[in-house]
């Protein structure tokens, strides 16, 4: 039971993350590695929690953000390798070596000072190199990436472990992603042939999971996934995972205050809405505040005893306004689904993006830190 005492909470289902891992295990089988990506509070699911339940689960390597990341997952777990995704910034990078992070390189400069630090605390570091196909980002020019290979490999206090690239277009361009994989391929294959390969090749983030299985190389690295939820895009995938992976997080808040109002009524900030009819509004316990999209105003909708009930006027820091007038037996305290199933309806964190005007991704990690993430779930403790 949710204790009364929340007014805007997320729910999260561990049973679901543990099976859509095991999902993409089966789908890339045993020979590929999957390191699970988890920056941003874990896709705002809360870090240590997920951390502590993927170990559980298999996963075989972290991504995260920054090394404070980093240093929650040493909390919850030793032994678990980790890749910083992004790249360190130079006083970063004595805690990275310090810590054991894997750095990601895209430059000789970069490797020098990583070659230096861990020279200096005596430790050889494991790295991985990132070679831009086409993201822009981080990652050497692929022209380049060859010498620079060849230069790490004669750094002792460096470990060349992985070498990787990122898909930028994946879920919407076919034919653009597959020159990257094909670049990407034949810089793979170079390497090969002149046995400097790494023994950790990656590219596939959750869009490419879906849509090009044939890159997985040894090594995927499936974020949004992960929760349970797909990525959107042009393109149509035939993986059956985007269809067996579930949800984990549902978000909810409740019902504060129920009302009839006269037609002519204008509601909320800007009196952006004027009932046109004698209405039920229900005043609700979540708003910007609470990462709820100010840009849903007047066209999201939440769920209320599994109806569908329109947000009306604009979405404020705390509160915001939802059409009931056709929900039977609405009371105060019943609880609201923001992102969720309830009976036989459905709120994703897709259908809340297209409202928002951006993508699940960030939905889902803007949820503040006002919203206590509860778990369930046969590991939650
Ligand atoms: C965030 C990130 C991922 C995971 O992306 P999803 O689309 O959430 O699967 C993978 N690789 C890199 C480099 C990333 O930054």
């Amino acid at each position: 039971m949710i204790p009364n005492s929340h007014r805007c909470w997320a729910e999260v289902d561990l049973d679901a993350l543990r099976e859509n891992l095991a999902w993409i295990r089966h789908r890339v089988g045993p020979d590929v590695q999957i390191m699970t990506v988890v920056k941003a509070d874990a896709y705002g699911h809360g870090l240590k929690p997920i951390a502590a339940l993927l170990m559980q689960s298999g996963t075989d390597i972290f991504g995260v953000a920054n090394l404070t990341e980093a240093r929650h997952i040493r909390a919850v777990g030793k032994g678990w390798p980790i890749l910083m995704l992004g790249a360190c910034l130079p006083d970063e990078i004595p805690l990275a070596v310090r810590d054991d992070v894997r750095p990601t390189l895209s430059s000789l400069p970069e490797a020098k000072a990583f070659h230096a630090a861990a020279a200096r605390a005596r430790k050889i570091l494991a790295v991985h190199l990132k070679v831009d196909t086409g993201m822009g980002r981080l990652g050497v020019p692929l022209s380049d990436a060859p010498a620079l290979v060849r230069h790490i490999q004669r750094l002792s206090a460096l470990r060349l472990e992985g070498l990787y690239t990122h898909f930028c277009a994946v879920e919407d361009d076919a034919v653009f992603s597959r020159r990257q994989a094909e670049q990407f391929r034949r810089l793979v294959d170079t390497l090969d042939a002149c046995r400097l390969k790494p023994p950790l090749i990656h590219a596939n983030n959750s869009g490419a999971l879906l849509h090009q299985p044939d890159t997985h190389f040894n090594l995927v690295r499936p974020g949004l996934l992960v929760y349970g939820v797909s990525p959107p895009g042009k393109r149509r995938s035939t993986s059956r995972l985007a269809r067996d992976v579930r949800a984990a997080l549902s978000w909810k808040c409740r019902v504060s205050l129920v009302k009839t109002i006269p037609p002519g009524t204008p509601l909320s900030y800007g009196r952006t809405f004027v009932a046109r009819r004698t209405m039920r509004v229900a005043t609700l316990t979540a708003g910007y505040g609470d990462g709820y999209a100010r840009a849903g105003s007047n066209r999201a909708e939440v769920l209320i005893r599994g109806h569908r009930c329109p947000v009306v006027g604009r979405i404020t820091m705390d509160q915001m306004l939802a059409d009931v007038s056709r929900v039977p037996r609405v009371r105060c305290g019943d609880d609201v689904v923001l992102i969720g199933r309830e009976g036989r309806q459905q709120i994703t964190a897709h259908e809340l993006a297209l409202h928002f005007g951006t993508v699940p991704w960030e939905v889902l990690t803007a949820i503040t830190c006002r919203v206590p993430r509860l778990y369930h779930g046969a590991t939650a403790a």
